[in-house]
């Protein structure tokens, strides 16, 4: 029947997601015990300066180890999309502390146009904020050889959505990788693990939201989403009340 194959092709999916998880966790752990075991060796080598020998190896060592909570972190997200604790909060409560984080940092400059209007939305705040972080770090990312990372948020209301845009001036997507880039695992960087995007996608949508782009190599890339604006049935009924009397 065609919902046991849609199920055995989303199995599929599944494994395939996991081969790659597994390899990918499996790949640093050869170069990280090959260094550890070289550091050893030194250490007894009185010829060696074994200080500068384990600064750099344990350099090396937090780095992959951060690589490897990222990918446990990005793939349980992954897992996890579809349990979500919903809440009703406005989108600028969620976008504030976003400008908070990253402005802090040097030469990043996060802009905010929120809307005139107050726009609730009902869904996983923790979630929501990930796709806004999400799509942030791509944004920085892709600005990665410009003189400024420069990511503009704006925040509209149309009709019964509110819209949010987030545009940054990176390096853009190429037509060959537009087609893929919301499919997990699919990257252009050597260190990205490829969920970003599936994430943002499966938050978005789970919240009967959308999620789009716009993008020219070299110029760069706006991401759009687009949400439905938590409409107060009770308060509305108030109003009404209010305006019999
Ligand atoms: P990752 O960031 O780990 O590569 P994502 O799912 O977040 O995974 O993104 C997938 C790919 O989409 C990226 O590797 C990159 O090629 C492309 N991409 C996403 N956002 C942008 C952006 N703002 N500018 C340019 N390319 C982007
Ligand atoms: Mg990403």
């Amino acid at each position: 029947s065609a919902r046991a194959l849609a199920r055995s092709e989303r199995e599929g999916a599944w494994k395939e997601m996991a081969r790659q998880v597994a390899h990918e966790i499996k790949n640093p752990l050869t170069p990280m015990k090959l260094s550890l075991q070289f550091l050893q060796r030194s250490a007894q080598d009185p010829s060696q300066d074994i200080h500068s020998l384990s600064k750099r190896v344990s350099d090396m060592l937090i780095e992959q180890i951060d690589q490897l909570a990222k990918i446990a972190s990005d793939f349980s997200q992954f897992a996890n999309i579809h349990h979500t604790k919903p809440e009703t909060f406005t989108i600028e409560e969620i976008i504030r502390p976003l400008l908070l984080l990253y402005n802090t940092e040097d030469g990043i400059d996060v802009q905010y146009q929120s809307s005139p209007q107050i726009n609730t939305v009902r869904a996983d705040k923790v979630q929501l904020r990930r796709v806004f972080t999400n799509l942030i770090k791509n944004a920085l990312e892709a600005s990665e050889n410009m003189d400024q990372f420069a990511v503009s948020i704006k925040e509209q209301r149309i009709e019964k959505n509110v819209l949010l845009t987030v545009a940054d001036k990176g390096m853009g997507i190429t037509k060959e990788a537009a087609a893929r880039i919301f499919v997990p695992n699919f990257t252009t960087k050597t260190s990205g693990t490829g969920l970003g995007l599936a994430i943002c996608k499966g938050i978005v949508e789970n919240a009967g939201g959308q999620i789009w782009f716009e993008s020219e190599a070299g110029k760069g890339t706006t991401f759009y989403v687009s949400l439905p604006l938590y409409i107060d049935t009770t308060a509305e009924m108030d109003e009404e009340e209010f305006e019999d009397l």
